[in-house]
């Protein structure tokens, strides 16, 4: 497979090169220059396969050229034997023609392990190949951090260094993080905000030396391997409701479009999807996008979906691009307006081309503490924030023929303190969250200079303590 950049001035590139240079040269975002085919006898031949299986036949068009088939297959297996599930991904039926996917199996217990365990180990891989060694450096404000350092964790040729602002996060969230006992995993708490904690990987990364001296390096959300991983599970689960004999819709919580654009690309490749469905929650500039083709730049509100306070949903382009029909030039152009103004408008065709297959709803924290309670009440099943903005989303625009899946994306036990509120009890903690209290925490406080945290990274790569 070749991949072009949604800007159309990068050089194309194979797999490798994409999975290695996340961001495209010219600022865009790299695509398949075309989408592979699963045609219904394929889809049927997918019945019964387990998600390793269905994972290598669906993704192998993607990966196909620098890397070996077997060597692939042994990556998938070891990426997803961590998880907690048999099914990897199973789906619990809600109601009549309403499943919730479980995507928060892996070892954070939030949906970004299925790609981050996959992207880790093909990291490596490539790496060990090209006799490279790299640090990757990244900011969390809680959330994300985990999922990255488990998927590095114990890998020869990375470096992780993850910096989260000193005292503002959980106990939970930072202990998922620092109890993890790697000699390649380096968690620094700043004393300072997550902005500044932004702030100082930004200043490694515009130092050059710096960058070149330790190979810098990010796993950023619009890397296309994570979106190809996403891809997996929408199949899988889509064939075990009856696909291709029998449409379905999905449900997605969003919040940088990367999700939801996985089961985009799996409608593109021929499974047959009826309608997505986005769920934001005040951050709502997809939904009026949607709704109004209106996308405007709106300062972050914070909410008790935290992974989907954004203001720009990066992933977006890769769908701008289709729209504009893969059209590199105009999408340059329209993402260019969108970053000097604040405002995007795609017109009425494209508009309606778009409203053709997505609908979108918005739900604030009050809307989604009732439904936690509600559904919790009426059917048993306790979902966290953004899995039941995906749900509410779903009731919002229920399908007349076809069977409805909402991606759940987090354990419920990970945002402990909304579940709290909206229930009036604290959810019960799976094993693996509990396990962390009792597990010794390994990390360095550093004052927010830059540095000094640059002189910690240097040492702890060199392994100098
Ligand atoms: C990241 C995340 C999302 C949003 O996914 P996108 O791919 O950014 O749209 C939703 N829920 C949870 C729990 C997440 O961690």
């Amino acid at each position: 497979m070749r991949y072009i950049s949604t800007r159309g001035q990068a050089p194309v590139l194979d797999f490798e090169g994409v999975l290695l240079a996340g961001l495209a040269e010219d600022g865009g975002l790299y695509v398949p220059e075309e989408w592979p085919q699963l045609s219904a006898q394929a889809l049927r031949d997918l019945r019964g396969l387990d998600y390793v299986e269905t994972a290598f036949r669906v993704t192998w068009p993607f990966v196909r050229g620098p890397i070996d088939a077997d060597a692939y297959r042994r990556i998938l297996t070891e990426s997803y034997s961590a998880f907690g599930h048999p099914a990897v991904t199973p789906l619990v039926q809600l109601d009549r023609d309403l499943w919730a996917l479980e995507l928060f199996h892996g070892p954070t217990l939030a949906f970004k392990d299925v790609a981050m365990q996959l992207l880790g180990r093909l990291f490596d891989h490539v790496l060990e190949k090209r006799g490279k060694r790299i640090t990757i450096v990244g900011a969390t404000s809680g959330d994300t951090g985990s999922a990255a350092i488990e998927a590095c964790r114990d890998r020869d040729n990375i470096d992780i260094c993850i910096l989260h602002p000193s005292g503002r996060t959980s106990a939970a969230q930072r202990r998922q993080m620092t109890t993890v006992s790697a000699k390649n995993v380096s968690n620094i708490a700043v004393e300072g905000d997550f902005d500044a904690c932004q702030d100082i990987v930004k200043a490694m990364f515009a130092d050059t030396e710096f960058r070149d001296e330790v190979n810098l390096s990010a796993v950023n959300s619009i890397n296309w391997a994570r979106v190809m991983a996403q891809i997996v599970y929408y199949v899988y689960s889509a064939v075990r409701l009856g696909a291709p004999d029998r449409r379905v819709s999905f449900a997605v919580p969003t919040g940088n479009f990367g999700n939801v654009f996985a089961a985009y690309a799996a409608r593109q490749m021929g499974l047959p999807i009826a309608k997505l469905v986005i769920g934001s929650n005040s951050n709502d500039i997809l939904t009026r996008f949607f709704e109004s083709d209106d996308m405007t730049m709106r300062p972050v509100k914070p909410t008790i979906s935290p992974s989907m306070d954004i203001q720009v949903s990066s992933n977006f382009e890769r769908l701008l691009f289709d729209l504009y029909d893969r059209n590199g030039a105009a999408t340059a152009d329209a993402m260019q307006t969108f970053r000097a103004s604040g405002v995007l408008q795609v017109g009425e065709n494209r508009h309606a081309a778009a409203k053709d297959m997505f609908s979108a709803a918005r739900f604030d924290d009050q809307e989604t503490m009732a439904g936690i309670a509600r559904w919790q009440k009426s059917s048993g099943y306790l979902m966290d924030p953004h899995t039941a903005v995906g749900l509410l989303a779903a009731e919002a625009h229920p399908t007349a023929d076809s069977a409805m899946v909402v991606a759940a994306t987090a354990h419920p036990a990970k945002f402990a303190g909304a579940i709290k509120e909206a229930t009036g009890a604290e959810p019960e903690l799976p094993e693996r969250l509990a396990a962390v209290f009792a597990k010794e925490e390994h990390y360095a406080t550093l004052p927010n200079t830059l540095s000094v945290i640059q002189n910690h990274v240097r040492k702890f790569r060199n392994r100098i303590s």
